[in-house]
């Protein structure tokens, strides 16, 4: 007891702090962490939560458009009964080029319902919304009722649930700087405060979730792995600047598909603003600078993208209808925030967006005959949800920007971390946009929720699972 006494007055003197001990340490407060830590927190682990920036939620606060998930019950309740874990799967690898590990694709189509209904439970407000986003052969998109941004909702929910969990402590303004490594076994973290003190302090822990998000605010990185994206803007929170890989890199991992960046292809330019996907699922359609529609919507974001960047000015207009801007907060917002310009008929509408009228009228006339004729004749498009032809219209100026890091971590379906010797690197896991191999070459709207979610869970119960194994 004496000696104890004297080690600890010792360490106090020298100025070294003890360790800290957890069971658990959750690296990142986004869609990803958040899920892992509850999860873990359930099956009953202690929990600490690192987010490097003042506030928690990262790139997932930000998630516009929706969750994905196949054969849900809402799904069944409006009559989509011919989609599952498969179709979905296959809509993934298609939409990402089949660079997709075919095996994580179906772990997470297979698991998306189940997050889905968990989001439920935990008090989530989410419907299923009818139409589909580019890339996917079923509606299968769920987020807010009103159709207001799903990212805002989830985290709030789950950043609730955490709260009231007195085992999981979430720590803003705390950095995760290195791992911990002992013979190979990852066995903590240290961490600075990111405030005026600088404090450096550890955690020794038996497992780590690696939740650290995406490189897409990473301007230089994506520069030295993708020149052609030099200047582009990003749809990316601050923190987004991939030093999760870093970390990774200290425990021996391996990485897959870096060079996959997907820039959305509808963002208002300079602004940075996001205009969400579920738009174009509920029946928004682009035009050029003439006026004219150039392609089929519903195709997977990086063929959107480069149509647009082809067209005048690499820029092109969503145009949106009154009926939609009735009952859909999102588009109400961006109104709002003054993004879009509108006109009580097609003349005013072509001169806010100074395109000639007669194309402008042809564009919006063929569009309203491929609604009622469900068939498009010009471009293809699959579904129109709506003739989306109701003045006052309403258009946005968009233009192509860095959103999503498809590579990263390489992971395997148990969200452990597989390290040089292709095996799993003992202590870590990692789950969310920090990780790569899911979707290949190019994401899929509304599957980064349903992926954060998903493997963040597999991630949780995982790590939690093997504190039990150490005993
Ligand atoms: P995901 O969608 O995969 O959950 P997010 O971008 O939503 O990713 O969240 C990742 C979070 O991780 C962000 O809030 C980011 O600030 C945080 N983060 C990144 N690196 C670190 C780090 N080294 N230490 C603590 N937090 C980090």
């Amino acid at each position: 007891m004496k000696k104890l006494l004297l080690a600890v007055l010792c360490a106090a003197a020298l100025g070294i702090a003890d360790a800290e001990e957890t069971d658990i340490v959750v690296i990142g407060s986004g869609g990803a962490g958040m899920s892992a830590a509850l999860t873990a927190a359930q099956a009953g682990k202690k929990v600490i939560i690192l987010e490097k920036m003042p506030v928690i939620g990262g790139n997932s606060n930000r998630s516009e458009g929706g969750m994905n998930a196949a054969g849900t019950l809402q799904q069944l309740a409006h009559g989509v009964t011919d989609d599952s874990p498969e179709r979905m799967s296959a809509d993934m690898q298609k939409g990402g080029h089949y660079l997709n590990n075919p095996e994580l694709t179906l772990v997470l189509a297979q698991n998306a319902k189940d997050a889905e209904q968990w989001l439920l439970s935990l008090g989530a407000n989410l419907c299923h919304r009818m139409g589909r986003g580019g890339g996917q052969t079923a509606a299968r998109e769920h987020g807010p009722c009103d159709g207001s941004a799903v990212g805002a909702e989830l985290m709030k929910v789950l950043y609730k649930n955490a709260k009231e969990i007195p085992t999981i402590d979430i720590r803003p303004k705390n950095q995760a700087t290195d791992l911990i490594v002992e013979d190979g076994k990852v066995v903590g973290v240290k961490v600075k405060t990111n405030d005026k003190d600088q404090k450096e302090y550890t955690i020794d822990a038996k497992a780590v979730v690696l939740a650290t998000g995406g490189f897409g605010a990473n301007a230089k990185m994506i520069e030295e792995l993708r020149p052609e994206y030099k200047g582009f803007a990003t749809t990316n929170h601050a923190g987004a600047l991939g030093e999760g890989l870093d970390l990774a890199k200290q425990a021996g991992a391996t990485f897959v598909d870096l060079r996959e960046i997907q820039a959305h292809p509808t963002v208002v330019p300079k602004k940075g603003i996001l205009i969400s996907e579920s738009m174009r699922a509920r029946g928004a359609y682009l035009v050029n600078k003439d006026g004219n529609r150039f392609i089929n919507e519903l195709l997977p974001r990086d063929i959107v993208a480069n149509a647009v960047l082809k067209q005048p000015d690499g820029e092109a207009w969503l145009l949106m209808d009154d009926a939609l801007a009735k009952k859909n907060k999102l588009l109400q917002g961006y109104i709002h925030q003054g993004l879009t310009v509108s006109g009580d008929n097609v003349e005013q509408l072509a001169k806010a967006m100074n395109v000639p009228v007669k194309n402008l009228q042809a564009s919006i006339d063929q569009y309203t005959k491929a609604y009622e004729t469900k068939k498009d004749e010009a471009f293809g498009r699959p579904e129109m949800v709506a003739p989306n032809n109701v003045f006052p219209m309403y258009a946005v100026l968009i233009t192509p920007a860095i959103h999503h890091t498809m590579g990263g971590v390489r992971i395997n379906r148990n969200a452990e971390v597989i390290g040089t010797t292709a095996k799993p690197i003992p202590g870590l896991y990692a789950a969310g946009e920090v990780t790569g191999g899911i979707h290949g070459g190019n994401r899929i709207g509304g599957n980064a929720v349903a992926d954060i979610i998903t493997f963040g869970r597999i991630a949780g119960k995982n790590a939690a699972d093997s504190c039990d194994k150490d005993k």
